[in-house]
């Protein structure tokens, strides 16, 4: 009799076993749909040797219900899946949910009716109707979807449909893409562009395990040389996963990806509906999407015949997953290179220092780009002493940047505003009694926002209309900023600049592509004349008249002391830096800082990279912090603040005594409350050699604790809160 061992995407339930009715065609890696109790579940079949399970008698075994019409997931996808789980400490079935994230892709029909306005309006309109047609706009989807993207109930759609004004339309949901055409419009590359693109096109014909570090300054023409190696794949008819790091960034790569490729990649971000999303996966499974682009949860999709991955803007830390499992998708992905037998390219202009150590041992190739392309030069880079030329009193713009502001406005030129601030004031307090606003459920000071007029908690969203009164003295109107954010600074340019025309750009802002596609419109067509941004306007964009950029606290990165803080800073800025002077004319950067002379600011300044790495690099050395040795951070989180503190003592008093490995805490986490849950912090450091998962896995395996306590696990750590 056929038996085969299913994983479920539920890591409650362990793997089980099914048998295999007598015709049907199973086989590792098989989507199929089975039951359980009462109900009908997917899963994977998968090789036995690999999820050890009890036995089941063959008399106790129900059947496999159906096969579903994908190709089966490849085996270096299931091991890529095994991997994950067993470095990161994760369920094998929460990785694999990763990989099946359109349930629509696998049942359903092949049509589906979507909704959108009509144009048809009404005389009276209830104000949740109104704000449904508002919020509504040019989109479409499920009555489901558009509820959400609206804010209001299915109810209030359902009635618009009633009154016409908003319509049903059948939409095919398989309609084929257009496959790329790698000849579409050939670039001219320069000679250093050409040397690095033949070496990435070898390494595709090669089709072998290649990491590889594609280092160029901003400007240089990373993309326009990887896009080579995306030709190659292409005429060999296997497909590329280009990896960004926000989805917001996916917009312009679309639009320069279809200037040379004459189509569009396939898109995967969260932002897509439904009926997108079950198009695009399908597209992946079968190998017909050619080249998909998406964020780093694209990374876990079953490509049917990958044969390139390329990681732009490789040392963003938005490709570490911070809930669920919590994987890096820069590692993971030269994993699923390893296993798929493929070249795997990290495109950045400032590496990691983790790669950078990759490359000096030998195991990652290096191609560098050292100049910019074309006539642009690097811009030269001057630091303002904030001690020296301070701003005027409640201001934060200091002089020397105003100047060089007014100056760029003259010459009809872009400036650009980097402040890694959302909302207009961090902290917001009572003049009268001192009394701060915090959140109910988090550790962590309320923002004004004051463009949507509330109050905001950055880690859990939780909002509150700002009050006239203060809640503690009762005193009225005495609730006073403290800091800037980026609308406060909006503020200070719309006084000091009232004829330029202003954007500000932050997650707030440019929250889906199309917003993104938006502000690129604008940018280009000259509607702008000043931007202020959050960290979302350093990276990718190419703005050839934009040649003023001015950090207005370059200090701020540098603040909280995480092992990463210089690192991040520094790449930060130098990002930041590179959107100045791209085109012919030449891009200026001010640093606004009250430490001029601290290493990171006189590396930007120089524009000594080389240096600066190595000293960053050999304080991590001294350290023994990554890459030379390792973190792991456990996170005990409970509603109750006793249960998350005995746990912790519990965990910690059981820490095995191991060679090479310290552990620290527990301590309350610096966040010590998220989401209503009180936070206590684990940390082990231990050396490069040891198996940490292993020693975690023993020591915490042997362990119990209450449902109601969380106990999570976060290898090679991030985040430090
Ligand atoms: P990076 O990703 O290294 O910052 P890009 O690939 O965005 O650099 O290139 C910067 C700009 O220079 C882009 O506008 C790009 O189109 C242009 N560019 C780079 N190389 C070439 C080339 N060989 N021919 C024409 N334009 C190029
Ligand atoms: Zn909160």
């Amino acid at each position: 009799m056929a038996r085969v061992r299913i994983l479920h995407t539920n890591p409650a339930l362990g793997p089980l076993d099914y048998r295999v009715p007598h015709g049907m065609a199973v086989e590792p890696g098989s989507l199929v749909r089975v039951p359980l109790g009462p109900r009908e579940m997917v899963g994977v079949a998968w090789e036995e040797e690999a999820l050890p399970t009890e036995t089941v008698g063959d008399n106790r075994l129900r059947n496999v219900l159906d096969v579903y019409d994908l190709p089966p997931l490849g085996a270096p996808l299931r091991r890529l899946i095994e991997w994950t789980a067993d470095y990161y400490l994760s369920p094998p079935q929460a990785v694999l949910r990763m990989a099946l994230s359109s349930a629509a892709a696998l049942e359903g029909g092949r049509t589906v009716m979507e909704y959108r306005l009509s144009g048809k309006s009404l005389d009276k309109l209830t104000p949740q109707r109104a704000q449904a047609i508002e919020r509504i706009g040019e989109r479409q989807g499920l009555i489901r979807e558009l509820a959400e993207i609206a804010d209001v109930s299915e109810g209030v759609i359902r009635g618009l449909v009633k009154a016409g004004v908003i319509e049903g339309i059948e939409v095919a949901l398989d309609t084929p893409f257009v496959a790329p055409d790698p000849g579409f419009a050939l670039p001219i590359l320069s000679d250093v562009q050409r040397a690095a693109a033949d070496q990435l096109v070898e390494m595709v014909r090669a089709q072998d395990f290649a990491p590889v570090l594609l280092d160029g300054v901003t400007g240089s023409g990373k993309t326009e040389v990887y896009f080579e190696a995306v030709a190659e794949a292409l005429r060999q008819g296997r497909q590329t996963l280009v990896l960004l790091p926000e989805i917001a960034l996916t917009e312009p790569f679309l639009r320069r990806f279809m200037d040379r490729f004459g189509h569009a990649p396939v898109a995967w971000h969260s932002d897509l509906r439904q009926s997108q999303r079950r198009r695009a996966y399908r597209a992946i499974a079968t190998g017909e999407a050619l080249v998909t682009v998406g964020a780093r949860s694209a990374l876990y999709l079953p490509y049917h015949n990958l044969g390139l991955i390329v990681v732009d803007e490789a040392h963003e830390t938005s490709f570490k997953q911070e809930d669920g499992v919590q994987y890096h998708a820069r590692d993971a992905a030269v994993m699923r290179g390893h296993f798929e037998k493929i070249p795997v390219v990290l495109a950045t202009a400032t590496p990691a220092i983790e790669t950078r150590q990759q490359v000096a041992q030998g195991r990652y190739r290096e191609i560098k780009l050292p100049g910019r392309y074309g006539a642009a030069q690097m811009p030269d880079v001057t630091a303002i002493n904030l001690v020296q030329t301070p701003p005027d009193r409640g201001r934060w713009l200091a002089p020397p940047l105003v100047a060089a502001m007014t100056q760029t406005l003259a010459r009809g030129e872009q400036a650009l505003l980097f402040l890694n601030r959302r909302g207009f004031a961090p902290l917001t307090l009572c003049r009268h009694c001192g009394h701060r606003f915090q959140c109910p459920h988090c550790t962590a000071w309320m923002v004004e926002h004051r463009l949507t007029n509330r109050l905001q908690c950055h880690h859990c969203g939780h909002v509150e209309p700002p009050p006239r009164a203060c809640p503690e003295c009762c005193e009225e109107d005495a609730l006073v900023a403290c800091g800037p954010g980026v609308e406060r600074i909006s503020d200070e340019v719309g006084i000091l600049f009232p004829e330029a025309r202003r954007a500000i750009v932050t997650s707030d802002t440019l929250w889906s592509p199309a917003k993104a596609a938006e502000f690129v419109g604008r940018m280009e067509a000259g509607d702008i004349d000043i931007v202020i941004g959050t960290q979302l306007v350093t990276k990718g964009y190419h703005f050839p008249n934009l040649t003023l950029v001015g950090v207005v606290d370059a200090d701020l990165g540098l603040q909280g002391g995480d092992l990463r803080a210089a690192e991040r800073s520094f790449q930060q800025i130098m990002q930041v830096a590179g959107r100045a002077g791209r085109g012919v004319k030449p891009g200026h950067v001010y640093l606004q800082t009250h430490e001029p002379d601290a290493p990171v600011m006189r590396a930007l300044v120089s524009g000594d990279a080389e240096s600066f790495y190595s000293a960053e690099t050999e304080a991590r050395r001294m350290a023994n912090a990554p890459p030379f040795g390792r973190f792991a951070g456990i996170v005990i989180s409970s509603e109750n603040l006793k249960q998350a503190e005995e746990v912790a003592r519990m965990i910690g008093q059981a820490a095995p005594e191991v060679e090479g490995m310290d552990v620290y805490g527990p301590a309350p986490a610096p966040l010590a409350m998220l989401r209503g849950r009180h936070r206590q912090r684990l940390l082990v450091h231990a050396r490069r050699t040891l198996d940490v998962q292993n020693v975690l896995r023993d020591w915490l395996g042997a362990l119990d604790w209450p449902r109601s306590v969380r106990v999570s696990v976060d290898i090679d750590p991030y985040s430090f809160v």
